[in-house]
């Protein structure tokens, strides 16, 4: 079998498009511009060029966009004050803060800090909390993405094995509770595997979509999958540089190898990430969107 690829640019391009023109409907029903700032501090390469590229996203689609830039050794209680400004702010429906955060300012200080009708990452515990219980209202932006393509792409999710490698708090604990809530974009069974999964094969062999967020290039290998299979690698490792300068990526799977077994697979570059940032957008869009009429 060869693999159909999931090209995760051509869904975010179509999902950017739906969201252009909702947010022009917005303005000329309601007056409304969607607001988003973005919040970096210090300088750090990678978190530079993540928020550039949510800001330029941003004004692509028209929004009202904020970029505040912080010195590295910016006090915690400075930050919190910026954030609880933008709480205020009218013109502002979303707060991203770009993690990770420097070692001496806390981290969940300031997730806890964002006005949970305006945490657009979806990683204030208000947010992680409804989302267990079924009643999410920003899910977390990667997740919200793998779900999108798992649905745009026709792939059944209903009744299906998924197996998630990772557990992390942005990526494997919520695509796992977003995959198993009772509803038309859920209903599966899903297992979670990590570093203390005893036979991790025997996991990933039994899965009709394998989702892996483990941060290990080929951690997934063609032996370790079931002819047939969904695969969504969301995985981003560094592994050298091209002649031309730029980061050399791969994913966690094995792209050639699971390929000829795998029904679909998502490709790194050009899968899981680009539909990230534009679930930011949506997030942002629906935060706009519920601002109470007058
Ligand atoms: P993370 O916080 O480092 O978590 C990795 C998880 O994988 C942990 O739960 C770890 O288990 C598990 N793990 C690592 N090696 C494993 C192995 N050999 N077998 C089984 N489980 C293993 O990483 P993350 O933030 O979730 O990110 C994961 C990857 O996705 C990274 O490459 C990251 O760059 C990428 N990512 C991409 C996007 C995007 O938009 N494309 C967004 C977010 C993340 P333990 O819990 O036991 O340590």
């Amino acid at each position: 079998m060869t693999a159909r690829i999931i090209r995760g640019a051509e869904i975010a391009a179509a999902i950017r498009e739906e969201i252009g023109r909702d947010t022009l409907l917005l303005k000329e029903t309601r007056g409304i511009t969607p607001g988003l700032v973005t919040i970096i501090v210090g300088r750090n390469p990678a978190s530079v060029s993540y928020v550039s590229a949510k800001q330029r996203t941003a004004h692509e689609l028209s929004f009202h966009s904020v970029q505040e830039d912080l010195p590295e050794d910016v006090k915690e209680d400075e930050l919190l004050a910026v954030i609880e400004k933008y709480n205020r702010d009218p013109s502002i429906h979303g707060i991203l803060v770009q993690l990770p955060l420097p070692a001496h300012i806390n981290e969940t200080r300031v997730l806890y800090a964002i006005d949970p009708d305006k945490d657009v990452d979806g990683f204030h515990p208000v947010n992680v909390g409804r989302l267990m219980i079924g009643e999410g209202r920003f899910y977390p932006c990667t997740p919200y993405g793998i779900q999108q393509m798992l649905v745009r792409s026709n792939i059944p999710i209903q009744g299906r094995e998924v197996v998630v490698v990772g557990r992390s708090n942005i990526v494997g604990k919520p695509i796992a509770m977003m995959l198993m809530q009772k509803g038309p974009h859920g209903n599966a069974t899903v297992t979670v595997c990590h570093t203390a999964t005893r036979d991790l094969s025997f996991h990933t062999r039994r899965a009709d979509i394998l989702i892996v967020a483990a941060g290990r290039p080929r951690a997934i290998t063609a032996d370790m999958v079931k002819e047939g299979v969904v695969v969504i690698d969301v995985g981003v490792n560094r592994i050298g540089m091209t002649p031309e300068g730029k980061a050399k990526l791969s994913g966690d799977v094995d792209f050639e190898g699971v390929a000829e077994k795998a029904s679909a697979i998502t490709p790194v570059p050009g899968g899981v990430g680009p539909m990230t940032i534009t679930m930011l957008m949506l997030n942002t869009l629906k935060a706009a969107q519920s601002v109470p009429c007058e």
